[in-house]
């Protein structure tokens, strides 16, 4: 098959870099529902220029490529191995091109293997149809995500929404906590696959299945395409919104199936997708494995433009600031304000904070700027050059962050989806501000860094180390200050009251 390693490279490098059109559509749509001027219409704007930006320059759209998950099908006589091989082959090329970032750690010793090969990564699904071609799909599905995923077993009770039994009504209930635990962490606008029933391992394996149909397909079982439709108008009412800053979108899909289940089980297991959703799919040349056909792209439809320019519109009231920053200047930050950061931030994310509890930091970071983020970095002949720079989860730093505030006197945290109350106190009373990044804007980002000038901490690998960044006007908007206020957790409060609403 002389061209399935060419067609499998594209397939990675297209699903990384280049948005489906159901996705595009449903994120084009739900961009105009927003109002001109809020968080929530300015995190769009630079959603949808990252689309532009990342199709055009064939970068990947989030730095967060996740764990390559491929489902293949093969006509019978054709080697499976041969195609795992190949695969495994083009994910390591894809992870030297930038394509993919460096994403396979060893769990024990926590090495990262630097091309994303190790023990069960990529991930594979098998299986063989009576068909004359190859089939391939792939998602790419981050960490911040993955990590939201839900499973519930009814009976339960829920925040917000009471006892969930173990009918459609319970179901719908586990739907809606699930989407708005997922607030902030899974950066919205998102789309969830569920799977009710099957057992607790392929519960999850089916409810990740669905995240292969397109966005506006519609459920042949009558039942749950009510659940779906039902599901994303009560959803949309919540009040997440992009980013979890508040808005009108929350949702841009939701796919449900049902499985057979255990009469003592009875598991809902929810599969949540960012608004960066990649997947794709190819059909293959059984013969010379070359591409016949893509799935989800309609060839007579062309790529159309998110946006018509780039980022958001200034107003002139954005805040600049050059780290390091002072006290005061912290202080002077209230939640709502948007900041342009131009100078030297540092990354620092779950092994750079681990470290520093121990250790001292190999740099000043008084007065830093300390950028939650696993960057994707490729060394070139002019040095480290940054190919995607998106921010990561910060309240996976939570047991450390106070502490990092308070000993080294950093003031400002950027991430996204906020942190909890014990940052906040440490704001309080260092003075220090949390800065909301747009999550899963690589490419948007990665154009603010002018230059890498250094790289510290390299021994835990390129996500982990902790960069130095020379930026110019990188965008952030304050979400928790230094008096105490926060943003996200307005925000949780509010649509808890909303969720309260649905609880019938
Ligand atoms: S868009 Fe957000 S949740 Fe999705 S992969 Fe990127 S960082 Fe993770």
């Amino acid at each position: 098959m002389e061209f399935l390693a060419s067609s499998l490279l594209e397939l990675i490098t297209q699903t990384s870099t280049n948005l489906p059109p159901d996705v595009r559509a449903q994120m084009a749509t739900a961009g105009v529902r927003e109002v001109p001027g809020t968080q929530a219409s300015q995190a769009f704007s630079i959603i949808l220029s990252n689309i532009d930006m990342a199709n055009e320059g064939e970068g990947a759209i989030c730095q967060d490529t996740g764990m390559p998950t491929f489902f293949v099908h093969t006509p019978p006589g054709v080697s499976q191995l041969a195609i795992k091989k190949t695969i495994q082959e083009m994910v390591a090329e894809a992870t030297k091109r930038g394509k993919l970032r460096p994403n396979s750690v060893d769990s024990l010793t926590g090495k990262n293997s630097g091309n994303n090969l190790g023990e069960e990564t990529p991930v594979f699904h098998f299986e063989q149809w009576e068909e004359d071609e190859i089939e391939i799909r792939l998602i790419l599905k981050g960490g911040g995500c993955e990590n939201t995923n839900a499973q519930y077993s009814v009976p339960c009770v829920l925040d917000h929404l009471g006892r969930a039994d173990r009918n459609l009504e319970g179901v719908r209930k586990c739907i809606l906590h699930a989407v708005w635990k997922a607030q902030g962490l899974g950066c919205a606008p998102g789309a969830i696959g569920v799977c009710i029933g099957s057992d607790r391992a392929h519960g999850y394996d089916l409810a990740k299945r669905q995240l292969l149909r397109t966005l506006d397909d519609v459920n042949p079982n009558p039942e749950l395409a009510k659940l779906e439709a039902g599901i994303m108008e009560e959803a949309n009412k919540l009040g997440v919104g992009p980013m979890g800053f508040g808005g009108n979108v929350t949702l841009i899909g939701c796919k449900i199936t049902a499985a057979n289940r255990l009469p003592a089980s009875f598991f809902v297991s929810v599969a949540y997708d960012c608004w960066a959703f990649r997947r794709l799919g190819v059909r293959l040349d059984a013969k010379t494995g070359a591409i016949t056909k893509w799935l989800y792209r309609d060839p007579s439809r062309p790529v159309d433009q998110m946006t018509e320019g780039e980022g958001f519109p200034l107003t002139g009231r954005e805040i600049a600031l050059t780290p390091p920053l002072t006290e005061a200047q912290a202080r002077a930050l209230k939640v709502g304000d948007v900041v342009l950061i131009s100078g030297d931030m540092f990354t620092g994310r779950d092994s750079v904070h681990a470290h520093l509890m121990k250790n001292p930091p190999p740099v000043d970071l008084n007065g830093a700027v300390l950028y939650h983020c696993g960057p994707v970095m490729l060394k070139e002949a002019s040095g480290w050059v940054t190919k995607a720079a998106g921010p990561t989860t910060s309240i996976r730093e939570e047991p450390y962050e106070a502490d990092v505030i308070k000993r080294y006197g950093v003031r400002a945290v950027i991430g996204k989806g906020g942190m909890g109350a014990k940052t906040s106190a440490a704001m309080k009373e260092f003075g220090a501000v949390y800065l909301n990044a747009i999550g899963g804007a690589a490419q948007y980002y990665a154009r603010t860094v002018e230059q890498v000038p250094a790289v510290h901490l390299l021994e835990f690998g390129i996500p982990e180390a902790m960069w130095q960044m020379r930026v110019k006007d990188f965008m952030a908007i304050v979400t928790m200050d230094a008096h105490g206020k926060s943003l996200h957790a307005d925000v949780e409060r509010a649509t808890g009251e909303e969720l309260e609403k649905l609880s019938r």
